[in-house]
């Protein structure tokens, strides 16, 4: 179901909760609200439609990918770059990383691996910050 955005940055500010399998609903949400914001939007994470629970989803080449309880694990290639958010107005610089290795659960809640850089590795830095109440 595609949810309205949240844009109250108190309510953002707010750590999320693990994600546990009985959240494979929201997770479905997040993917129906990232596709009806597709044109705007490369990520979402569920704070942002209103759930608490560290659930992100991230637009790659081949797939709207979902994950849920996703940790960074290794990170490297710091660099500046600046970015925008679907809950916030205008555009911030931050600070990211080249390319992240990162540990999640997937569609189905089994456990997953797996490197990422560029782009998708932004949107997951982006995302993960979300669910940590971090907004760039
Ligand atoms: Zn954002």
């Amino acid at each position: 179901m595609i949810r309205s955005i949240v844009k109250d940055e108190k309510f953002l500010a707010k750590k999320c909760k693990p994600a546990t399998k009985k959240d494979l609903a929201i997770g479905q949400d997040l993917l129906d609200t990232l596709r009806a914001n597709q044109s705007v939007c490369i990520g979402m994470a569920a704070n942002m439609i209103g759930q608490q629970k560290n659930i992100i989803v991230v637009h790659t080449d081949l797939i709207n990918l979902v994950m849920y309880n996703p940790r960074i694990l290794q990170k490297q290639g710091e660099y500046e770059t600046s970015e925008g958010c679907l809950s916030l107005k205008g555009v911030r610089q931050t600070k990211r990383y080249q390319h992240i290795r990162v540990q999640y659960y997937d569609a189905t809640f089994h456990k997953q691996v797996n490197d990422f850089s560029g782009l998708v590795a932004q949107t997951i830095q982006h995302e993960v910050d979300h669910c940590n109440g971090i907004l760039i």
